[in-house]
């Protein structure tokens, strides 16, 4: 069975027919660098001791220190951690981040566990992955389950093991601590200006696209509400139980609010007074994909989008706020039918660029404003949507591949420039 990494490298060679890139690199480009498989003993709070697993792959550093999120899942492993860091790699160099990619992840339910535990599994994988971590080194920051108060922790872990104060080590802390303003909420709104971009090139306005988005956490439910305030017309959201409907339209400040009280989609239908602002129907959040609507936003997980049920897409345009979930036999079947997907290392990427500002901040001891995050954020992945737009449009090519040619250029560039065989023969 195909892995997710073999997955992802079918993407790094259909880019590569198009970019000045030796083959060596290209194969160099297939493994990652380094990968960390480390044992986390924690004490319960039952008095028990509980051994969890964990991950910390280092995929590319050509281009800086390396530079991605940590996952608690409970389908981590250390596939799905090496393709994450691949996907990082290109997506640093899509938005010409001073970084290569990495991943971390642990395999548990974060749910189950108490405060004071996952403080103590927190502090316990930073205890074991110290060495291979560093501001100049590799630069974790939060993914899927993982939060800001969980990066505080790690950082002042990192800093106690050091006998220094190291902000830079991790990004997405909590702003107290170092982080960013506008971390929180970066990668929604970094989503909601590429889709905005995008809009303009295609000449539509956004009154007249109805919108889907499967998967309502820190990203998704952020770029529905955007959109919803820029006038789209959001018909459905959902979450891993469930989701809501209406073809007039929902009003997405309310659902945040309901959610933020009730913690499931699938009450938001007959409860307290959503239900009186409009009427729901139910869907699952598998329907959400197969809606006839104008935009389909999967924000969940990865894999959703597959050969099995891209058929089913009824979407115009696909914007991939989660990491991979279209697979690349999706791609070729959606390619068939129309179907525009705009591509995860660019849609999402918003998120790591305000992590690439927090670092900075770090590193500078000078921190942002909020308007001035917002505006380097709009300007720098405007840019760099509006290349990868004018890449896909000369070179006949799907908007991902146009993201990998675009990202493997700076890549290969600085493998090259670094030294090849090529490079002896001259
Ligand atoms: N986990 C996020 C991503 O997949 C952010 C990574 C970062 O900020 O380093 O892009």
């Amino acid at each position: 069975m195909a892995t997710l990494l073999t997955d992802a490298s079918r993407r790094l060679e259909r880019a590569a027919q198009y970019v000045p890139i030796s083959d060596d690199a290209t194969e160099r480009l297939k493994f990652p660098k380094a990968s960390l498989k480390v044992a986390i003993p924690v004490r319960m709070d039952d008095g028990s001791l509980r051994v969890f697993e964990g991950y910390r792959v280092r995929y590319d550093d050509t281009r800086g220190p390396t530079k991605g999120g940590i996952r608690f899942h409970p389908g981590v492993s250390l596939d799905e951690v090496q393709s994450l860091a691949f996907w990082m790699t290109f997506k640093c160099a899509a938005v010409n981040l001073p970084f290569g990619g990495a991943k971390g992840g642990i395999t548990l339910n974060p749910k189950a566990l108490s405060r004071l535990e996952l403080e103590r599994l927190s502090r316990g994988y930073i205890n074991a992955i110290a060495p291979f971590i560093g501001p100049d080194l590799d630069v974790p920051a939060p993914d899927m389950y993982t939060n800001p108060m969980i990066m505080g922790w790690m950082m002042d872990q990192y800093s106690i093991i050091n006998g220094r104060r190291s902000p830079a080590v991790i990004t997405g802390k909590p702003v107290s601590m170092g982080g960013s303003r506008g971390r929180d909420t970066a990668t929604g709104r970094g989503a909601f200006f590429v889709i905005q971009a995008m809009m303009a090139q295609l000449g539509k306005s956004p009154e007249a696209m109805t919108v889907a988005v499967q998967g309502f956490g820190n990203a998704g439910s952020v770029v529905a509400r955007q959109l919803f305030e820029a006038g789209y017309k959001v018909v459905a959201v959902s979450d891993s139980k469930g989701g809501v409907y209406n073809a007039g339209g929902l009003h997405i400040p309310d659902i945040q609010q309901f959610k933020q009280t009730h913690h499931a989609m699938k009450d938001v239908y007959c409860k307290d007074t959503v239900c009186n602002v409009a009427s729901h129907d139910t869907l699952t959040n598998e329907d959400i994909l197969a809606l006839d609507v104008d935009i389909l936003i999967p924000a969940a997980l990865e894999n959703q989008i597959t050969a099995q049920n891209a058929a089913s897409v009824q979407a115009r345009y696909i914007f991939e706020v989660a990491n991979g979930p279209v697979t690349a036999d999706a791609d070729e079947i959606l390619d068939k039918k129309g179907v525009s997907v705009f591509p995860d290392i660019l849609v999402n990427a918003g998120g790591v660029m305000v992590s690439h500002f927090e670092w900075v901040q770090n590193r500078s001891g000078l921190y942002w404003t909020l308007e001035k995050v917002d505006s380097e954020l709009r300007s720098r992945i405007t840019q760099e949507a509006a290349v990868i737009w004018q890449i896909a449009n000369s070179k006949a090519v799907s908007f991902r591949t146009a993201a990998y040619i675009h990202a493997l250029s700076r890549i290969g560039e600085a493998l090259n420039d670094r030294g090849t065989r090529d490079y002896y023969l001259q």
